[in-house]
């Protein structure tokens, strides 16, 4: 370690002995000097830029990531870690942009501190426990890469040793937070040292009044037992020794959040709490370790019950251990810890063991590659075990399929990944979805398809009046939201269908020199029963949906007048197209009419009317069903967008395709789909398009064709 020594030499005298002096000396035992001369630079960059800020307890702000990236060095996490630990406030708090720290440390190191940066912005402040896992989980999904946790949780411990210097509202607010949402992640990814000190501290701080009075029962009441303790743990030493086994044997003193959860939880007073003393025993093999459980069992008698077995099947987060409580000298209960060295290591690291520093490892593994790794092993540990609670938290930053957003008061929403604006609308409630009009995410419109992110705020509003869109359901990803607008839609259709049937009749009635004004009430009657139906909307429905025919319903009406049946054949006028008829009219794909062409109507059964241009090919075969037919017109004046189809012949030529779908934009056109194909020196160009009529069409044809490079452009027909 010379060439670190050399580089701790080079530094201006002022930081020798300072933390960052320390924070070296802690890397020098695990990181190459490469990558201290690194973490030199980010410490350089990140006090230049925070300088002259102080934090609230007067000291220099630099003193923050220091002490944040000295958490991290004693979890002996990678370079890139430390980086981001010393830049983690830069871009939040001072001039300097996520920018500068890319062109300066790479992408890697860039992609940490964003991370970072993006869940300070997150608060939590619901008292809901249900909406605290909501929020962990939010957390867990917002990072792609599980360092920004770890940097998150040595900021948070720091931040929370720091505490003192805030007012006492503030306080409370921020040890809550730790206490419900940080400790739980730590404990969740298994890093136990980290989760210790949060809950104390977080303790500490949310409750005082308490943690005092237990501090002083919980030390009193182990000073009574230190004596019968220290012989125990001569005893067993002793004993091992004997057997020829080599332990290291570390004295343990439960920590005060977790007494004081269990008398939470178990609702019992202090002096019922037995094992607040406790022995850890490091061996060195699974093995020596259940030997090491049998020799202790021998010496002093274990109390029923409270052997677990967690090295056969792990706890969830990866820990594995033996635990076990003797009954010591005069009764006094001692829990016994046993395990080896590795897992001793991974119960204070958890996950972050995975990137403690490994030089080999460095190049070929990314930090993805390694997460994956430490969760394929933890799913291997636990087959015997249920994994779910597991699989539901830990792997959703890995394999993300839930997003989580928050309501404009703060509750947490949880959807499918992929979920739009509108989705959340109906998970809302159904009269949200279907009135919504347009989005707000963290205050900004956007599309209404939007696809929603982790953390963002999402508002909707709503129109009275408004209806849901039908191509909503070509992008909503829950089946609340699809099934409710298909219900909307196909109200809709019922609606639409009526007024067309209406209108059919209408048509079919005028031959008899009737109309539906001039229908009697009880000629009305007659014919519906006669058709087996209830009521008059009902037929009017089925016409307009081509399920029964207006021509025939026309002549049952015409008999009851007892009029001239002759009339009938009398040429029925055209029903008008006016181009919002909505779901019930439809526009065959094989001929695409469009306003100005001719055409002819077909009732097809539960579709309604489709309309086709009277030159289609399709027409003749359909003419065998002539009382499928009707006439049918554009109405005068009519508006809106149709769908044409064209076909452009050109030379093959570099950007010609581009030049003609500008030449059709510049047209006012808008083009939906194009195809190519090139044959030679030739290439054929088929346009799916958008026009307003022939005379729309022929314009865009025209501009085509002034192109010296286009040989043919036509019109396609079916
Ligand atoms: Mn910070």
């Amino acid at each position: 370690m010379d060439y670190a020594a050399a580089i701790r030499d080079r530094l201006p005298a002022a930081w020798r002995g300072s933390d960052f002096s320390s924070l070296l000396s802690d890397l020098e035992t695990y990181l190459s000097p490469a990558d201290i001369e690194g973490v030199v630079a980010a410490y350089e960059f990140s006090a230049k830029a925070h300088e002259g800020q102080q934090r609230l307890s007067g000291e220099a702000y630099i003193s923050h990531p220091v002490a944040v990236a000295k958490i991290l060095a004693g979890l002996h996490l990678d370079a890139g870690s430390i980086k981001a630990a010393l830049l983690h406030d830069v871009v939040e708090d001072t001039p300097a942009t996520l920018h500068d720290i890319e062109v300066e440390f790479g992408d890697d190191v860039a992609l940490l501190v964003d991370g970072v940066s993006k869940l300070d912005r997150l608060r939590f402040d619901s008292a809901l426990e249900a909406q605290a896992e909501s929020f962990r989980k939010m957390l867990l999904a917002m990072v792609k890469d599980l360092r920004v946790i770890l940097v998150k949780l040595a900021d948070r411990t720091h931040n929370m040793r720091t505490i003192d210097a805030l007012s006492s509202a503030k306080r409370r607010a921020i040890a809550k937070e730790t206490l419900d949402i940080y400790a739980p992640i730590a404990n969740r990814l298994g890093i136990y040292g980290i989760k210790t000190e949060l809950e104390d501290l977080g303790f500490k701080t949310f409750a005082p009044f308490r943690y005092r009075v237990l501090e002083r029962a919980v030390r009193k009441a182990r000073g009574g037992r230190q004596q019968f303790l220290n012989k125990l743990q001569t005893n067993i030493s002793r004993n091992l020794a004997t057997n020829g086994i080599e332990a290291r044997m570390m004295a343990r003193e439960k920590h005060l959040y977790s007494i004081y959860s269990k008398m939470r939880r178990k609702k019992i007073p202090l002096s019922d709490i037995a094992d607040f003393n406790g022995l850890r025993i490091i061996v060195g093999d699974i093995d020596t370790c259940y030997r090491v459980l049998g020799l202790i069992h021998q010496l002093y008698k274990p109390m029923p019950g409270r052997f677990k077995d967690y090295i056969a099947i792990p706890r969830v987060n990866g820990y594995q251990s033996l635990h076990t409580t003797l009954f010591g000298p005069n009764g006094v209960p001692l829990e016994v810890q046993i395990r080896t060295e590795d897992m001793d290591r991974l119960a204070e690291r958890g996950i972050a063991a995975h990137w403690q520093y490994k030089a080999v490892d460095k190049h070929t593994y990314s930090a993805e590659a390694r997460a994956r790794e430490w969760l394929t092993g933890l799913i291997e540990m636990q087959e015997a075990a249920n994994s779910e609670e597991f699989l539901e938290t830990v792997k959703v930053d890995l394999f993300p399929d839930k997003v989580y957003v928050f309501t404009p008061k703060g509750d947490i929403m949880r959807l499918p990944s992929g979920a739009t604006a509108v989705d959340f609308a109906y998970a809302v409630h159904t009269d949200v979805g279907n009135r919504c009009v347009a989005a707000k995410i963290d205050g900004r419109l956007v599309p209404l398809k939007s696809a929603l992110s982790n953390g963002d705020t999402v508002e909707i509003l709503t129109a009275r009046g408004a209806k849901p869109n039908p191509n909503w359901v070509n992008f909503v990803t829950t089946a609340k939201a699809r099934n409710a607008i298909r219900a909307y839609l196909k109200n809709l259709t019922r609606d639409e269908a009526r007024t067309l049937g209406r209108r059919l009749l209408e048509q079919a009635l005028r031959p008899f020199d009737l109309s539906n004004r001039k229908l009697r009430k009880r000629w009305i009657e007659k014919v519906l029963h006669e058709l087996g139906e209830n009521e008059l909307d009902r037929v009017y429905e089925q016409l307009g949906l081509g399920e029964r025919l207006a021509p025939v319903v026309a002549a049952l009406l015409a008999q009851q007048q007892g009029g001239d049946q002759d009339q009938a054949k009398r040429e029925r006028k055209p029903l008008e197209i006016a181009g919002t008829e909505g779901l019930v009219v439809g526009y065959a794909r094989c001929c695409n009419p469009i306003p100005g062409d001719e055409i002819i109507g077909f009732l097809s059964s539960g579709l309604g009317v489709v309309i086709h241009r009277t030159s289609c090919p399709n027409v003749a075969d359909f003419r065998k069903h002539p009382t499928k037919w009707i006439p049918v017109d554009w109405q005068r004046g009519i508006k809106g967008e149709f769908q044409s189809e064209i076909q452009v012949r050109t030379m093959n030529r570099v950007g010609l395709l581009a030049e003609v779908a500008g030449r059709i934009s510049a047209t006012k056109s808008n083009i939906d789909h194009v195809n190519v194909e090139t044959d030679g020196d030739a290439s054929t160009l088929q346009f799916r398009l958008k026009v307003r009529d022939r005379g729309h069409l022929a314009q865009v044809l025209r501009s085509i064709r002034t192109n010296p490079d286009v040989l043919k452009v036509q019109r396609l027909t079916g």
